[in-house]
């Protein structure tokens, strides 16, 4: 199975993306002014031919701009822009530019390429250039190439190039490893700030954003939702009996069970010590009442273990609906008191208790 990549990583992809963008932009301005200002140079030092080349790379590079402008597509800007710069680097080389100087300006490529680019791509695109070069150095005799380069420059050239390239690989390496080793961190910490530690469900802090959320969602587009508050029934004696050890299991087991009953879309949270919330969005009162009711039957029929001994854990709830209400501290205070009346009933049981369509009631 492969693994997808977290909101996180995606949200710093995303930044890291739009900046490249703009570097990008900013790049591209800065080579049309050096493609016009050389060309211009070239012109009037006698090469036209030399000047009217570069000029058209500005163009290019213009028309690469506007291009971007319109669509805003990424992806065809940066590949536009590596084809410009191959494409022109290829150019120099094989000419010479001015006084043979042409093949200096390989130097901004490797940086760019792997800032631009992945590691993989960049080391692909890179060895493509040294062989364009090796060709190029190599045989200076075919008809496209015009320069001759010395021994001593060539050596010199792919000696620097290398020990440049090789830097711009290692430096790039260990930026997106420390950029992934901080991703991940900001991920853990962000995890660690939702969650219950005990029972890995959401926190108390957590389970308020989401219960706020839910609200702005009913308020805006009308979606019912209702909510569970549990309690395990006599807790404090499991504690006292068999050990603050076996009440923590207890508490592991039952958010266990919780999140083997619940949809997806529904919430479970520890909303203090032995008591939790479930927020069940898209549900009626009459269908968190059935939700309750299985989950109560469930945790009554379960046998929880602890060294040997056979602990005894029940469950009371009490639910309440959004339409029964007209805030989140109402809702709950609600619940609280459904939960007061569960407990006073007799515990093991969930309140309101309604008659469904066959005569039954949904609690014990
Ligand atoms: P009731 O049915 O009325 O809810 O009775 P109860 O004993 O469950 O309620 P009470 O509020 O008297 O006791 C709750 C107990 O839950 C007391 C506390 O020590 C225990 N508790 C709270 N948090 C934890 C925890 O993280 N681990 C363990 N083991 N026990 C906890
Ligand atoms: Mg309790
Ligand atoms: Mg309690």
């Amino acid at each position: 199975m492969t693994q997808q990549p977290s909101p996180n990583h995606l949200a710093a992809s995303e930044r890291e993306d739009a900046q490249v963008a703009r570097l990008i932009t900013w790049l591209s301005a800065m080579a049309i002014a050096f493609l016009i200002g050389i060309g211009s140079k070239a012109w009037f030092a006698g090469h036209p031919g030399h000047a009217w080349v570069l000029w058209g790379f500005a163009a290019v590079v213009m028309a690469e701009m506007a291009h971007y402008a319109c669509t805003r597509n990424r992806t065809v800007q940066k590949a536009g822009l590596l084809l410009v710069v191959g494409s022109l680097f290829a150019y120099l080389i094989v000419s010479g530019g001015e006084s043979n100087t042409g093949p200096l300006w390989f130097y901004v490529f490797p940086p760019l390429l792997f800032y631009l680019t992945s590691l993989k791509t960049g080391t692909a695109v890179l060895l493509f250039c040294y062989l364009m070069a090796v060709i190029v150095f190599q045989f200076p005799a075919l008809p496209f190439v015009t320069a001759e380069y010395s021994t001593d420059f060539k050596i010199r050239f792919f000696a620097t190039l290398s020990f440049e390239s090789i830097l711009c690989f290692t430096l790039e390496a260990s930026r997106l490893k420390a950029r992934n080793e901080l991703v991940a961190l900001a991920e853990s910490h962000e995890r660690a700030a939702k969650t219950d530690e005990l029972t890995g469900l959401a926190n108390r802090r957590e389970m308020h954003n989401r219960l706020m959320a839910e609200f702005s969602r009913y308020q805006r587009a009308g979606h019912h939702f209702s909510i569970a508050l549990i309690d395990l029934d006599l807790f404090k004696g499991i504690n006292d009996r068999f050990g603050h050890d076996a009440g923590d299991q207890v508490l592991r087991e039952f958010a266990a069970t919780v999140q083997t009953i619940i949809r997806q879309t529904d919430v479970a949270a520890r909303w203090g010590g032995e008591e939790f919330l479930l927020l069940l969005p898209d549900t009626s009162l009459l269908q968190a009442l059935t939700l309750a009711e299985r989950l109560r039957a469930e945790v009554a029929a379960m046998r929880f273990r602890f060294r040997g001994a056979d602990l005894p854990v029940t469950i009371s709830a009490g639910v309440c609906s959004i339409a029964k209400a007209t805030s989140i501290d109402e809702l709950l205070k609600q619940a609280d008191v459904q939960l007061y009346s569960a407990k006073a009933s007799g515990r093991n049981r969930i309140a309101p208790r309604v008659r469904t369509q066959n005569g039954t009631t949904t609690s014990a």
